[in-house]
């Protein structure tokens, strides 16, 4: 997976490269689709979501260029597995899910892989989480329209935030950093995600 569908894309961090082969995917993925863990694609993992790509895993955590000692805020824990390659690149990852079996299923993981640096919260992650900010990065793994903007209010000066903003069927990947004077944006590639509900969300709840 790692050779095919990372390197040979043009993934270049080494460390973002080191976590996907590190972190095994298929412990995430439902049992009766295992067997298609590594494949180049995303996978249902139930309540109408996904897990994504792998290489869209890889180009959204090489954008955020993390540092070990980096606060990483995550929108839509969903299976928990874009949490993990996080957790493996920074200090903390603060991961937010609405769908509570899902979050549960996460924890499990985490906690079955004795990964230590995760928080999870169940709620609207629109909102962000206030109590742990500034985050360096923030990553929002669903579909907007916009970006919310307690999001942008809980980034750090010079912090990185990526997410995919678009309609519902299609969006594009963007990269915003937080600079002193203002928001610059950089689109990075299409994408499709499955929607981001909630408050700011792209069906306004
Ligand atoms: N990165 C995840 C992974 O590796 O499995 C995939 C996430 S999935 C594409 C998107 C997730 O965002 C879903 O689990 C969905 O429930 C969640 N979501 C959508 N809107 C949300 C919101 N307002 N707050 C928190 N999570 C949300």
């Amino acid at each position: 997976m790692v050779e095919r569908q990372i390197v040979h894309r043009g993934i270049r961090d080494e460390r973002v490269i080191c976590a996907l082969r590190e972190v095994p995917r298929h412990k995430f993925v439902p049992q009766d689709l295992e067997s298609d863990s590594y494949e180049d694609c995303p996978l249902s993992i139930g309540q109408g979501q996904t897990i994504s790509q792998p290489y869209i895993v890889a180009l959204m955590t090489e954008s955020l260029r993390l540092n070990a000692e980096d606060k990483v805020l995550e929108i839509g824990t969903g299976s928990g597995y874009q949490t993990a390659i996080l957790a493996r690149l920074s200090a903390h990852v603060y991961t937010v899910e609405r769908i509570e079996v899902l979050l549960a299923r996460a924890k499990e993981i985490f906690k079955d892989l004795g990964i230590i640096n995760i928080s999870t919260k169940l709620g609207d992650g629109t909102l962000g989480w206030e109590e742990f900010s500034p985050y360096q990065a923030i990553i929002v793994t669903a579909a907007s329209d916009n970006v919310p903007p307690p999001l942008v209010k809980q980034l750090s000066e010079g912090g990185k935030l990526v997410l995919p903003l678009g309609g519902s069927f299609s969006q594009v990947l963007t990269l915003i950093e937080k600079k002193e004077d203002g928001l610059k944006e950089e689109q990075i590639c299409g994408c499709a995600f499955v929607p981001l509900l909630g408050k700011y969300g792209y069906h306004r709840e």
